[in-house]
């Protein structure tokens, strides 16, 4: 199987499935205008984390990477009224085409994006108070990821979903000797997953238009201690 097959078969699911959407499209459009790298999720995947966070009866979201807000649109349309969704970026540039994307959108209601590294904004988003969240969506630095398993952990309940991005590497994360820091991040939060009792987890390798990664899922099943 080759990657024109994957992405043929996107293609026909997001046909069949995802009806065009305007607001999506020009999303990508000013994203990729803005010259930012097309990292953001396929739109079945995104439509997959929408679906989670209805599954989840999802109020509250955290997502590490908010790129051009492409993901946080899906996340953010899955929450009630009174919903919200913490966004946290380290570019101010890609923070400023979120925002407008997110507004065009209707969403910036429910949408509220911290600029600055994930590790720096996370200590001010505590002392607010405005957790736990429900649902916890990990897409920024990977070498971060061990430290963003942790904050995760530090801002959930019993019941909520932590979901990792990309956590196949294209088959390296299997591999313990790769010298790629990604990598090592990704195998390192797999440590954490499989070693904490407060959590119960899984990982799923996908193909698609997006190539060949997968995705963890982490479902917290205890209080945090502190
Ligand atoms: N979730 C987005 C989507 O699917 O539409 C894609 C996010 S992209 C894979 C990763 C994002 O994380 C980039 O916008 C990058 O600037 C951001 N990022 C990288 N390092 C970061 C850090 N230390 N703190 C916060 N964001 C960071």
């Amino acid at each position: 199987m080759q990657q024109t097959t994957w992405t043929e078969v996107d293609d026909y699911f997001c046909e069949r499935l995802i009806p065009a959407d305007p607001v999506l499209t020009a999303a990508l459009q000013d994203s990729d205008a803005g010259g930012l790298p097309q990292h953001h999720v396929a739109p079945n995947q995104g439509k997959f984390l929408h679906l989670l966070a209805k599954l989840q009866g999802a109020k509250t979201v955290l997502e590490f990477g908010t790129l051009g807000g492409y993901s946080t649109i899906w996340l953010a349309r899955a929450l009630p009224e009174d919903g919200r969704v913490v966004s946290l970026e380290f570019s101010a540039h890609n923070a400023a085409i979120a925002q407008k994307n997110i507004e065009r959108a209707g969403l910036a209601d429910k949408v509220d994006i911290r600029v600055g590294k994930a590790l720096d904004t996370l200590p001010q988003l505590e002392a607010e108070g405005i957790h736990p969240f429900d649902l916890i969506f990990i897409d920024a630095d990977k070498p971060n990821n061990p430290h963003y398993l942790e904050w995760s952990l530090k801002l959930s309940r019993p019941g909520t979903l932590i979901i990792g991005d990309n956590v196949v590497r294209n088959g390296a994360v299997a591999d313990p000797a790769s010298t790629d820091a990604n990598v090592q991040g990704v195998r390192s939060f797999f440590d954490l997953m499989a070693n904490n009792p407060r959590l119960s987890a899984t990982a799923l390798q996908t193909v698609g238009s997006k190539g060949y990664d997968g995705f963890s899922m982490a479902l917290v099943i205890a209080w945090h201690k502190m």
